[in-house]
Protein backbone atom coordinates (compact mmCIF):
# COMPACT_ATOMS: atom_id res chain seq x y z
CA UNK A 1 0.00 0.00 0.00
CA UNK A 2 1.30 3.80 -0.96
CA UNK A 3 0.79 5.03 2.80
CA UNK A 4 3.24 1.84 4.01
CA UNK A 5 5.77 3.06 1.56
CA UNK A 6 5.57 6.67 2.65
CA UNK A 7 5.59 6.23 6.20
CA UNK A 8 8.05 3.80 6.21
CA UNK A 9 10.43 6.35 4.21
CA UNK A 10 9.37 9.31 6.12
CA UNK A 11 10.21 7.08 9.08
CA UNK A 12 13.87 6.28 7.91
CA UNK A 13 15.35 9.96 7.52
CA UNK A 14 13.28 11.52 10.00
CA UNK A 15 15.14 8.90 12.57
CA UNK A 16 18.39 9.60 10.91
CA UNK A 17 17.99 13.47 11.85
CA UNK A 18 16.67 12.37 15.22
CA UNK A 19 20.07 10.29 15.87
CA UNK A 20 22.02 13.01 14.18
CA UNK A 21 20.47 15.90 17.09
CA UNK A 22 21.13 12.80 19.48
CA UNK A 23 24.83 12.52 18.66
CA UNK A 24 25.38 16.37 18.64
CA UNK A 25 23.61 17.11 21.96
CA UNK A 26 25.08 14.28 23.68
CA UNK A 27 28.55 15.80 22.54
CA UNK A 28 27.89 19.02 22.91
CA UNK A 29 24.95 19.66 25.87
CA UNK A 30 25.95 16.83 27.84
CA UNK A 31 22.35 15.35 27.77
CA UNK A 32 22.15 11.88 28.72
CA UNK A 33 21.92 9.10 25.90
CA UNK A 34 18.56 9.17 23.87
CA UNK A 35 17.73 12.25 26.02
CA UNK A 36 17.61 16.04 24.12
CA UNK A 37 18.10 19.21 25.61
CA UNK A 38 15.65 21.85 26.23
CA UNK A 39 17.14 23.58 22.62
CA UNK A 40 17.79 20.34 20.62
CA UNK A 41 13.61 19.15 21.71
CA UNK A 42 13.02 22.55 19.90
CA UNK A 43 14.77 21.88 16.69
CA UNK A 44 13.93 18.05 16.43
CA UNK A 45 9.90 19.60 16.78
CA UNK A 46 10.92 22.10 14.03
CA UNK A 47 12.24 19.46 11.87
CA UNK A 48 9.28 17.51 12.40
CA UNK A 49 6.71 20.34 11.77
CA UNK A 50 8.85 21.33 8.45
CA UNK A 51 8.84 17.91 7.47
CA UNK A 52 4.99 17.89 7.40
CA UNK A 53 4.43 21.30 5.66
CA UNK A 54 7.04 20.40 2.78
CA UNK A 55 5.78 20.75 -0.39
CA UNK A 56 8.46 18.20 -1.84
CA UNK A 57 7.05 15.74 1.12
CA UNK A 58 8.37 12.37 1.09
CA UNK A 59 10.50 13.05 -2.25
CA UNK A 60 12.96 15.39 -0.10
CA UNK A 61 16.45 13.96 0.39
CA UNK A 62 17.63 14.23 4.15
CA UNK A 63 20.40 16.02 5.71
CA UNK A 64 22.12 18.56 4.09
CA UNK A 65 20.61 17.43 0.75
CA UNK A 66 17.63 18.63 2.34
CA UNK A 67 16.67 22.05 0.92
CA UNK A 68 16.71 23.65 4.02
CA UNK A 69 16.52 27.19 2.80
CA UNK A 70 12.51 26.76 3.86
CA UNK A 71 13.72 26.46 7.80
CA UNK A 72 13.86 29.91 9.25
CA UNK A 73 17.00 31.49 10.22
CA UNK A 74 17.88 30.31 13.70
CA UNK A 75 16.54 26.90 13.08
CA UNK A 76 18.40 26.70 9.91
CA UNK A 77 22.05 27.64 11.78
CA UNK A 78 20.96 24.70 14.23
CA UNK A 79 20.56 22.01 11.80
CA UNK A 80 23.87 23.46 9.70
CA UNK A 81 25.71 22.91 13.13
CA UNK A 82 24.10 19.97 13.71
CA UNK A 83 25.17 18.12 10.85
CA UNK A 84 28.54 19.67 10.34
CA UNK A 85 29.21 18.17 14.26
CA UNK A 86 27.41 14.88 13.79
CA UNK A 87 28.04 14.17 10.31
CA UNK A 88 31.83 12.80 10.46
CA UNK A 89 30.65 10.99 13.63
CA UNK A 90 27.96 8.97 11.99
CA UNK A 91 30.84 7.67 10.09
CA UNK A 92 31.75 5.93 13.72
CA UNK A 93 28.02 5.21 14.96
CA UNK A 94 26.55 3.77 12.03
CA UNK A 95 28.96 3.54 8.73
CA UNK A 96 26.18 2.25 6.94
CA UNK A 97 23.84 5.16 6.78
CA UNK A 98 26.79 7.45 6.75
CA UNK A 99 27.60 5.81 3.39
CA UNK A 100 24.41 6.02 2.51
CA UNK A 101 24.47 9.49 2.77
CA UNK A 102 27.53 10.31 1.28
CA UNK A 103 26.52 8.73 -1.52
CA UNK A 104 22.91 10.42 -1.48
CA UNK A 105 24.94 13.79 -1.83
CA UNK A 106 26.97 12.85 -4.44
CA UNK A 107 23.86 11.89 -6.54
CA UNK A 108 22.06 14.80 -5.52
CA UNK A 109 25.57 17.14 -6.55
CA UNK A 110 24.99 15.29 -10.14
CA UNK A 111 21.95 16.05 -9.77
CA UNK A 112 21.78 19.72 -8.89
CA UNK A 113 23.92 20.24 -12.18
CA UNK A 114 21.30 18.95 -14.59
CA UNK A 115 18.44 20.56 -12.37
CA UNK A 116 20.24 24.05 -13.02
CA UNK A 117 20.60 23.17 -16.92
CA UNK A 118 16.93 22.92 -16.78
CA UNK A 119 15.75 25.04 -14.12
CA UNK A 120 14.71 27.61 -16.68
CA UNK A 121 11.53 25.83 -18.64
CA UNK A 122 10.64 24.15 -14.96
CA UNK A 123 9.18 25.99 -11.80
CA UNK A 124 9.31 24.20 -8.27
CA UNK A 125 7.71 24.62 -5.28
CA UNK A 126 8.35 27.53 -3.14
CA UNK A 127 8.99 27.43 0.67
CA UNK A 128 8.17 30.88 0.51
CA UNK A 129 4.10 29.91 0.08
CA UNK A 130 4.17 27.74 3.77
CA UNK A 131 3.42 29.95 6.20
CA UNK A 132 5.84 30.02 9.38
CA UNK A 133 4.41 28.05 12.70
ZN1 LIG B 1 21.20 19.84 23.10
Amino acid sequence: MMSDIKFKTEKSDLEIVKFMIGVYCRGKHKSKKGELCEECSRLWEYVQFRRSKCPYGDKKPFCSNCPIHCYKPEMREKIKEVMRYSGPRMMFYNPRVAWAHVIETLRKKRADKKALKQKASQKKPDCKDIEEK
